[in-house]
């Protein structure tokens, strides 16, 4: 069975291992969500429209997953774009999760991930930095909580690293109130105008490292099977959640940390504070959201995408194909269906070994060209079986809808099937001219008889 035959590359291990869930046939995911002071850019959204097919792939093959992504919805930055647009914090970050969850709606992302929110958190993240002040991974310096990174083990653990490499590497800021460079926030006592909670380590607020651990713990207990996220936050963010829980848990927070490359623009990092950023909202109202989907998943997703307008208008282009032919193939089927009658069996093995294998989403879509240029074959093919083009249809269905791709296809009208009954009659009655009258109408209306 595919199920147990799932193949994923481990960030944590950088190693391909065999797939083996805590739970028996139900996955825990939790994937790092957006800061919610400003729309998302294309690059914010290859982990949304990624971890959302993998969690697509692994319910098509038989596993109830859970998947959780928070908003971090309190941020100097949220704070700041509230001063600048002489409004609250809270109606900054509810009218960005609202863009947010309107844009995911569109490039076909399911709607039954758990959001969780820092502001709903803030007593569970107040008591975990308690905790580990009590158990000395942190300290107390200048006004902030600081999590000793020297008090554990292994720091480094997932940048492969160890502590002295990562300090020679990182661009370290000089902070004379930490112990070491790498010791990172995990609350700021603070006096500005922005939100702020009463703690026992004084009025402030969380750093944003502590979020995801908590919230992890809370909503499912314990360990989780599948952490993921950008590779732009594997350090220092994913490094700082795996040190806080060690302090606390001894355990890493999940058994596979699944990283995704960055899209970049012309060779460059797309930033917003670089300011050389393409929105989301606005590509996918210049394409189709199904086009940006597919331009993503056209690409394996540790690879870096180098996005430009000719990749996209080259992805258009395939995606239309894709879309001619299942128009073509529905239509016909609807057709014969009406006509007299039909059943489906579905044939993906291929498509799913390639999704089995590290989530291969570019060798998936491969196998659908593939089954593209049966399809259209066997539609041109008088001998072909109607069993066998329905087989096609549900492979073809099923094989979008892991991807999240949806194809809007209006129904074959009435008057549509009393043309192709005209036409049949026509050349029954050898009235060849009238039938091929008929038959280029039928043809106009996009069906393949
Ligand atoms: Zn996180």
């Amino acid at each position: 069975m595919i199920k147990d035959e799932i193949k994923i590359y481990n960030s944590l291990t950088n190693h391909l291992e065999a797939f083996k869930p805590i739970k028996k046939d139900e996955v825990s995911m939790y994937v790092c969500g957006p800061t919610v002071y400003n729309h998302i850019h294309i690059g914010n959204a290859r982990p949304v429209i990624f971890f959302d097919t993998v969690k697509r792939f692994l319910e098509y093959v038989g596993y109830k997953v859970t998947m959780v992504s928070n908003f971090t919805d309190i941020d100097d930055k949220i704070i700041k774009k509230a001063l600048e647009e002489k409004t609250t914090e809270e109606q900054i970050s509810e009218k960005y999760i609202e863009a947010f969850l309107d844009v995911c709606e569109k490039i076909g992302c399911q709607d039954d991930i758990i959001h969780p929110r820092v502001t709903q958190n803030i007593d569970a993240i107040i008591a975990f930095i308690d905790r580990l002040l009590k158990t000395s991974h942190a300290y107390q310096s200048g006004d902030d909580v600081y999590f000793d990174v020297r008090s554990i083990k292994n720091y480094g653990i997932l940048s492969n690293q160890n502590i002295d490499s990562l300090e020679s590497g990182a661009r370290i800021e000089i902070n004379s109130h930490k112990k070491d460079p790498l010791d990172f926030t995990l609350w700021k006592k603070t006096q500005d105008v922005g939100k702020k909670w009463d703690s026992p380590f004084g009025a402030g607020r969380p750093g944003w490292h502590t979020e995801c651990v908590v919230m992890i713990k809370n909503i499912f207990g314990g360990k989780i099977d599948i952490h993921g996220g950008g590779n732009d936050i594997k350090f220092p963010h994913h490094e700082n959640e795996i040190a806080q829980s060690m302090a606390l848990y001894n355990d890493t927070i999940a058994n596979y940390w699944i990283h995704n490359a960055r899209i970049d623009l012309k060779g460059e990092k797309m930033s917003k504070s670089l300011g050389n950023v393409i929105w989301l909202k606005d590509i996918i109202n210049t394409y189709k959201p199904q086009v940006y989907r597919f331009f993503v998943l056209s690409n394996h997703y540790r690879q870096t995408i180098n996005y430009s307008e000719e990749f996209m208008e080259k992805a258009q282009i395939e995606w239309g194909k894709i879309v001619k032919t299942y128009y073509s193939l529905y239509r016909h089927l609807e057709l014969e269906n009406s006509l007299n009658g039909g059943s489906v069996l579905p044939i993906m093995d291929d498509f799913l070994k390639e999704m089995a294998y590290d989530f291969n989403t570019a060798n998936a879509i491969s196998v659908l060209y593939n089954l593209q240029k049966k399809i259209n074959v066997d539609l041109r093919d008088k001998n072909i079986s109607n069993s066998s083009l329905q087989n096609d249809l549900k492979t073809y269905q099923d094989m979008l809808s892991i991807l999240g791709l949806k194809v809007a296809i209006k129904p074959l009208l009435p008057s549509e099937i009393t043309l192709v009954k005209k036409w049949q009659e026509a050349r029954q009655a050898k009235n060849f001219v009238e039938a091929d009258l008929l038959r280029q109408k039928i043809t106009d209306a996009g069906i393949i008889l």
